[in-house]
This record gives structure tokens, C-alpha cells and sequence, in this order.
């Protein structure tokens, strides 16, 4: 649980007895957080393809995670900490803004100096696959370490991405120094 904890970025989780969690923030704050397992839906009611959802009621503390029943189990644990983190960022007060790790040009007036609570989900995804290939007991070294460069060129957080037909070296996406700059330490050591 420290692990899973560490990865998203709070302070504690602590299972309770009814298969529930007792989540502690790294603002101080307190949540509990149900998950089960279902269908994930598009904005729209329409299948989606997404790993887990949340529903976050600051009010009540409650977060209910749902967990696809399509997805693969190793991907289970890393969505969890996407939505565990998604949720205390909100609690913790993190304002709703466009995302700024995403491999796209971000055009002129939009400065991509804050962190969404989505762009924090992905960075305890980044922090869950990094724990995973510095822990060579669990035998997903080599998985963990395709998983991280996918996600970070998903993130735009590789200086530079190679041609997929020509495989030459094309220059870094718009927006990347200051995606980087965003980043707090910890996570530089991981993108390096
Ligand atoms: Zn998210």
C-alpha cells in the first residue's frame, strides 16, 4: 500500500475492513475511496477504453473508482494510482485546467506552466512504472521500461521522437521545456 501510496503522490491509504479505503492526502485532506469493477462509458453513455473513472464529491469525500471489466490485470494497479491521485489533487484544491502533458503542439497563448489533477494522474502513473523497474523482484523490468516510453512520449516529455517511417530524429514538441519545467524534481529524475 506504501508503494501505491509513494506512486500517487499522498500521504497514506489505508484499507478498511469492507474492502473501502481511507485515503490521506499530501494537503492534509481526507477521503474514502470505493472501487468496483464495471463498464466505462464516454461522455457520451458510449463504450469507452479508458482502464478506471472516478466520480469525486468534494462534499461527502467520496471517491468512487470503476474499474473496466476489460481491463488487463497489470494495468489495474497503475490506473488506480491515476485516480488516486486525480482525486486528492481536486481535494487538495488543484484547479480544473486544460491538460499540459500531452504530445501536441500547444499553441501560442496557452502557457503550460500548471498541472491539471488529470496531468498529475499521468505523472503517478510515470511514478508507479519507475518503482516497478527499480524493483527487480517483480519481474516486469522490461515491460515497465516500454510502458515508460510510451507514456512519456504520450506526455510529450521526450526532447525528441523518431520518424516512425524514416526512424530519423525529429526536434522536440512545442511546448516541451516549459511541460518539464512544470515538473517537480522527483519526476525530472525520471524523465532524465
Ligand atoms: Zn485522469
Amino acid at each position: 500500500m506504501q508503494a501505491l501510496a509513494e506512486a500517487a503522490g499522498v500521504a497514506k491509504i489505508i484499507p478498511r475492513s469492507d474492502g473501502t479505503y481511507d485515503v490521506f492526502t499530501a494537503g492534509g485532506r481526507w477521503f474514502h475511496l470505493s472501487a468496483a469493477a464495471g463498464k466505462t462509458v464516454t461522455a457520451h453513455g458510449m463504450p469507452s477504453s479508458d482502464v478506471a473513472q472516478s466520480t469525486v464529491d468534494p462534499a461527502t469525500e467520496q471517491v468512487n473508482v470503476t474499474i473496466s471489466d476489460k481491463a488487463i490485470a497489470r494495468a489495474v494497479p497503475r490506473a488506480l494510482v491515476h485516480e488516486i491521485a486525480e482525486a486528492a489533487a481536486i481535494l487538495d484544491g488543484v484547479t480544473q485546467r486544460s491538460d499540459i502533458l500531452i504530445d501536441e503542439a500547444i499553441d501560442g497563448d496557452r502557457n503550460p506552466s500548471e498541472l491539471s489533477p488529470h496531468d498529475r494522474g499521468r505523472i503517478a502513473e510515470l511514478r508507479y512504472l519507475a518503482g516497478l523497474l527499480a524493483d527487480a523482484k517483480t519481474g516486469l523490468p522490461y515491460r515497465a521500461s516500454k510502458d515508460v516510453d510510451a507514456l512519456l512520449r504520450a506526455l510529450g516529455l521526450v526532447s525528441g521522437r523518431p520518424d516512425p517511417d524514416t526512424g530519423s530524429f525529429l526536434g522536440r514538441s512545442k511546448g516541451y521545456a516549459q511541460r518539464r519545467a512544470a515538473l517537480d524534481p522527483s519526476v525530472q529524475l525520471i524523465v532524465n
